[in-house]
């Protein structure tokens, strides 16, 4: 019996992950389920999962939380606040961790479960994105268990070799190809984009997701986050990573190999077959996803993404070149841009352009250690808010 801590269990991959544990009640159990502020879906979670403890984000929500767990006759451990995420995180009553909180918010407890030496399922790309070298070499010094979860990496993951040791040209490697929807505005004018809603925006053509990760597909930062989260998880260089525009997001990723061979992972857009294959690796178990119909999808179509449409990619690749810190500077003007895109107080190509700003004006240095890390996040999220 594997007992398992979710980190953001109220979100999309939240709600996935609980569907496939569900399934297998012989293999897993609920550690510790999480949730900011959705108090009443996380009662109903554990009315359900039956977790030893359940953390929110604050007194007023834990005290909620508790009124509902009591009155349902539920012995619960009520926590809230980021240290309370750590414990759950690194507690040893606990073997696996599905990191699923969406933001810079999720590093702090991803990051004491890789030093806590868990396997961890990563769906928090920020939190690598952010953290990057600080993160593999707390997994590498722990012996953590470090599994993608987001489609593409975990794609990729599948197509390499059982022994792959993150160096590429070592195992014949020539390029990682990452794919990408193009989101709702892949054909959309792009003079008229300033003028897309927020509703548009988080409308994605083949994947329900949450919506800070909704708009960066929109804008494509998700897939600028996505190259940096494949640099540091497979070792390939930013040159050594191409994105490949796929607007049926069946085949989800592929690896390209000196030989000529391409090997692709394909599948129908639902997280719950790289959760399953994560949480079951080395093994495979069913994950309630459909089996691939080819002949009904009939056709793949493939283009080269145009930096012109989407700039976020352009800057990502530019803040993966620049390294040190200036990833974590991307990162939190562009939590902070989005947020402001979903308030309504920026229209959405003032996303790329307040982020670009930031980046210009914040000098980056080296990762040095993780408080630094978080002034350096702190510095660019005030920056990007006196912009606004
Ligand atoms: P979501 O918005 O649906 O859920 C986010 C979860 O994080 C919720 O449980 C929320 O309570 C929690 N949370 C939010 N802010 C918090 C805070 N300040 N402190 C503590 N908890 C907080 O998001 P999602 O779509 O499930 O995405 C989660 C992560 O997974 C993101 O990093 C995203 O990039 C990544 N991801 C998601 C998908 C997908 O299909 N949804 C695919 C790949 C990767
Ligand atoms: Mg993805």
């Amino acid at each position: 019996m594997q007992h398992i801590t979710i980190l953001g269990a109220t979100g999309s991959i939240g709600v996935s992950t609980l569907d496939v544990i569900a399934r297998h009640p012989e293999r897993y159990a609920v550690y510790a389920l999480t949730a900011n502020s959705r108090v009443e879906e996380l009662a109903l979670q554990c009315e359900r999962f039956k977790p030893k403890v359940a953390v929110v984000g604050s007194a007023d929500a834990a005290q909620r939380l508790a009124g509902l767990l009591s009155r349902n006759g539920l012995n619960i451990q009520v926590e809230y606040g980021e240290a309370a995420l750590c414990a759950v995180a690194d507690a040893s009553q606990c073997d696996v961790v599905m990191a699923a909180i969406v933001g810079a918010a999720g590093l702090a407890p991803t990051l004491a479960a890789a030093r806590a030496g868990k396997k961890i399922l990563l769906a928090n790309k920020e939190a690598l994105v952010m953290s990057g070298r600080l993160f593999m070499d707390a997994v590498a010094a722990s012996g953590a268990a470090l599994l993608p979860i987001d489609s593409e990496h975990n794609a990729i993951f599948q197509c390499l070799p059982q022994d792959y040791s993150r160096e590429p040209a070592q195992h014949g490697i020539a390029k990682i190809l990452l794919t990408a929807s193009g989101g709702p505005f892949l054909n959309r004018a792009v003079d008229t984009l300033d003028s897309v809603t927020p509703e548009e925006a988080v409308a994605h053509p083949n994947w329900v997701m949450g919506r800070k990760i909704s708009v960066d597909s929109a804008t494509m930062m998700n897939k600028g986050l996505e190259v940096i989260e494949a640099h540091w998880l497979f070792g390939a260089s930013a040159g050594q990573i191409d994105v490949v525009i796929h607007p049926q997001s069946v085949i989800h990723s592929m690896v390209s190999y000196v030989d000529g061979s391409v090997v692709a992972q394909l599948g129908n857009p639902d997280m719950r077959t790289p959760i399953a294959h994560a949480l079951a690796y080395p093994e495979r178990m069913a994950s309630g996803v459909q089996p691939l119909d080819l002949a009904g999808i009939a056709q793949l179509s493939f283009e080269r993404p145009d930096f012109k449409r989407f700039p976020c990619l352009k800057l990502a690749y530019d803040a993966l070149q620049a390294g040190g810190t200036a990833p974590a500077i991307l990162n939190a003007a562009n939590e902070v841009a989005v947020q402001a895109f979903l308030n309504r107080q920026i229209g959405f190509r003032m996303i790329d352009q307040l982020i670009a700003r930031v980046m210009d004006r914040l000098p980056h240095g080296a990762v040095t250690d993780i408080d630094a890390l978080f002034e350096q996040d702190r510095h660019a999220r005030e920056l990007a808010c006196s912009f606004i």
